[in-house]
């Protein structure tokens, strides 16, 4: 047995130090950012900002509001192919990424892989494929990967979760372009709990970032952003992207029931979204997400308008014009405090 001594942190643990700017003003920062991606060779321009993968999140309407902000959506991995053939109109594909578990290893029928190949044929133009499982540090993972990455040279392939360096690496040289990070920091996750695994998402982000940049790959914040602030934060410890759950929840494009003012929001590995969606319940996996009740919040147009003014305004205060500058312009001082909670406004 061994511990690591040297305190892990987190979004809230930190803050950003001020510094002498020459921005002028808020409108001068550019939220775009252009990557080049290591193994599919392909360039992606806009924000990099994602709506994750999940029920209530990862929804066709939600990536036509995201779009708007050019921001991409990981499309939930439920969604059939008639789902696909009946909504997809006016989405903007280059902003979409289509998203499968690695089910296809175990059962050569499994709905999810079929599905993508048969969207992927339908709609050539999506860049991204997202290989979404909650542990990828199994080798069977790592050789789908490269299987994926041989059947598909020109996809720019989104592989997790992870959150350490070394495997960060590994996912990367097996032929994934962008890394997703983040183990048990989601806002319906309960692995923390149920397994006692993972790392603080901001130390994290840091080792994972550092790693990616190495070998010219790129990684994903993914889970435990709250606040707007968070979300600089992540740009700052050298995220490429950030991907978002839980702050896009409960808005009018979660295509969720409003019950009595409320709207249902789940972990992908919680009972209940194993029961909607049959997966295997075997007796020997337990449920690592948890179900909550969101107040019914109405559009997430004004929402996307707050995360990004939120960013855009970190930038200015470090001295940032573009996001790709974060980094470099970031120094965080520790804290034991963050806000005020004297009227308790943030919880
Ligand atoms: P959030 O932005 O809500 O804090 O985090 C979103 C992320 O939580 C998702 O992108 C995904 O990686 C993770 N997640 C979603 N559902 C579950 C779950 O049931 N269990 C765990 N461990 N993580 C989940």
């Amino acid at each position: 047995m061994r511990i690591e001594q040297d305190i892990k942190l987190d979004y809230k643990d930190v803050l950003f130090k001020p510094k002498r700017s020459k921005l002028e003003s808020r409108r001068n920062v550019d939220l775009n950012r252009e990557f080049k991606f290591h193994n599919s060779g392909q360039t992606w321009t806009g924000v990099p900002i994602m709506a994750s993968n999940m029920d209530g999140v990862g929804t066709f309407s939600m990536a036509k509001a995201l779009q708007e902000q050019n921001m991409i959506t990981v499309m939930r991995k439920h969604y059939t192919v008639d789902d696909w053939q009946k909504n997809a109109k006016g989405l903007k594909l280059k902003n979409v990424s289509v998203c499968t578990g690695t089910g296809v290893i175990w059962d050569p029928d499994a709905p999810d892989f079929a599905t993508m190949k048969a969207v992927l044929a339908m709609y050539p133009d999506i860049p991204f494929i997202t290989v979404d499982v909650a542990n990828a540090y199994h080798e069977n993972y790592g050789d789908f990967i490269a299987k994926l990455r041989d059947e598909y040279p020109d996809k720019t392939i989104i592989a997790g979760n992870v959150i350490t360096g070394e495997m960060t690496e590994e996912l990367i040289i097996r032929g994934a372009d962008i890394i997703k990070c983040g183990i048990g920091p989601g806002s319906v996750c309960t692995t923390r709990l149920q397994t006692g695994v993972g790392v603080p998402q901001l130390s994290g982000i840091i080792e994972c970032a550092d790693a990616a940049n190495g070998i010219g790959g790129h990684i994903i914040a993914d889970g435990g952003c709250v606040y707007a602030g968070d979300v600089a934060k992540a740009f700052g410890a050298g995220a490429h992207f950030v991907m978002l759950g839980g702050m896009l929840a409960g808005y009018d494009e979660s295509e969720g029931d409003v019950v009595d003012g409320k709207i249902q929001f789940y972990g992908m590995s919680s009972d209940a979204a194993m029961s909607k969606h049959g997966s295997r319940k075997d007796g020997y996996r337990g449920a690592e997400g948890k179900v909550v009740q969101l107040p019914h919040r109405g559009p997430v147009a004004p929402q996307l308008v707050e995360i990004l003014g939120g960013v855009r305004s970190a930038c200015t205060y470090i001295g940032a014009r573009r996001i790709k500058d974060m980094p470099k312009c970031t120094t965080f001082v520790r804290c034991t405090q963050q806000v005020n909670q004297v009227f308790n406004a943030f919880g």
